[in-house]
């Protein structure tokens, strides 16, 4: 099938939540795409912060088809080793902890949150109250659509979840304010991507962690986005030296089959108890399989030191641009998650960069945000650019 053909297809069948760019692509191979006409795109998209080591990695490729052939699924009720190397790897990047698989990021929060809830209402004495920040994404299932800080995802859902309040983001002060005797715990991104790249002040954590450990409450970092070497580090929270109780990842977790995990520290998990929660797919072999591959490339092959200098790299030359280019207003990021704040919406910006064939994404209205593969080369990287730095001298300026 041809572009033109895919496109009418979805549209004519599949429920319309997506707002689609009229792109279908057909192949990749490491830091590019191609659609189903043969053109080749850059891709600094990711599916989302999903395929972090580029489209068809071999090691991932690999995992994939020697698991697919041996087993792909068999039932939480059994073991399979994929399984177990993938909790064991998870573990030990955590530090004594336990894992719970399921198969998306929004599933990942939903058993971080139920975690907190259960534990609260033993060990943390009847406690249901989880914080969460204005601007954060957290999901769409109805938990996790609460808790995400933006109202344009709770329109016409309402009533939302009892047990949830937001707070601003980045502001510890506003945290104390509203602190109440059933607050169980907060749930947090490290860096706020949907909502815009927004990078906290460097202590904000830090200090996160020890009014939690002050007043018995869970801190839940959710890194759906930012963990997995996104920022240089396996999980961005070694950026700060915290550890926090409960962490979340999915995203890159599976280098492009579905798959998200909850890691808690072990006193905490252990709330859970055979029964109390569950996923039929949860830690399926194939995706397990894919995913101790991920692994093994961010930790065997100079991913995560690629990530922290070429990111560094990209930081450096945006925000050197924006200098002289009176259109953005500010560059900010960390390793490869990098966002360039707009005076204006960035659709226009998106749109010139895909049609020089480089895929980007706008998010939070004005905020351009680059998710490219950790493992870009510098050529890439430069030829990124340029496309990028172009747009902005070439696209039109919005009303
Ligand atoms: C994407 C994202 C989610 C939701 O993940 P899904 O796999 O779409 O359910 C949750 N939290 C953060 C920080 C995200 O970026």
């Amino acid at each position: 099938m041809n572009n033109a053909e895919i496109i009418e297809l979805t549209h004519q069948h599949m429920v319309d939540v997506y707002g689609c760019s009229p792109l279908a692509f057909a192949r990749g191979h490491g830091a590019y795409l191609y659609d189903a006409d043969g053109n080749r795109y850059l891709d600094f998209f990711c599916g989302l912060a999903v395929t972090s080591l580029g489209h068809g990695n071999p090691r991932v490729v690999r995992a994939i088809k020697e698991q697919a052939e041996k087993l792909t699924h068999v039932s939480n009720v059994f073991h399979s080793e994929p399984t177990a190397r993938l909790v064991e790897r998870l573990a030990n990047h955590f530090g004594d902890g336990k894992v719970f698989l399921g198969n998306s990021g929004a599933e990942a929060n939903e058993a971080a949150l139920k975690l907190a809830r259960r534990w609260g209402s033993s060990v943390g004495g009847g406690r249901f109250e989880i914080l969460t920040t204005l601007g954060s994404f957290h999901g769409r299932t109805l938990a996790t659509v609460t808790a995400t800080g933006q109202e344009r995802y709770h329109q016409g859902f309402q009533p939302l979840m009892p047990g949830f309040r937001t707070v601003p983001f980045d502001d510890l002060a506003a945290l104390d304010r509203a602190l109440h005797d059933e607050t169980v715990g907060v749930m947090v991104e490290p860096i706020q991507g949907e909502g815009g790249v927004v990078v906290p002040h460097a202590d904000y954590l830090k200090h996160m962690r020890d009014w939690c450990d002050r007043n018995k409450l869970l801190l839940i970092l959710d890194e759906v986005q930012t963990g997995m070497g996104r920022t240089g580090k396996f999980f961005a929270f070694e950026h700060t030296g915290i550890k926090p109780d409960i962490v979340t990842l999915a995203k890159a977790l599976g280098g492009g089959l579905p798959i998200g995990a909850m890691i808690a520290r072990e006193e905490i998990a252990s709330s859970f108890t055979p029964g109390s929660h569950g996923s039929t797919f949860g830690g399926n072999p194939v995706a397990c399989a894919a995913a101790v591959a991920v692994i093994d490339a961010l930790e065997q092959d100079g991913v995560l030191e690629n990530a922290t200098s070429v990111g560094a790299y990209m930081l450096e030359r945006l925000t050197q641009f924006a200098r002289s280019c009176d259109r953005i207003v500010e560059v900010r990021g960390l390793g490869m998650i990098i966002g360039a704040v707009l005076k204006h919406d960035a659709r226009p910006i998106v749109d010139e960069c895909i049609k020089n064939r480089l895929l980007v994404n706008g998010t939070a209205g004005n905020v351009l945000r680059l998710l490219p593969p950790l493992n870009l080369t510098r050529e890439e990287a430069d030829a990124g650019l340029a496309i990028i730095e172009n747009a902005f001298k070439n696209a039109p300026i919005p009303k």
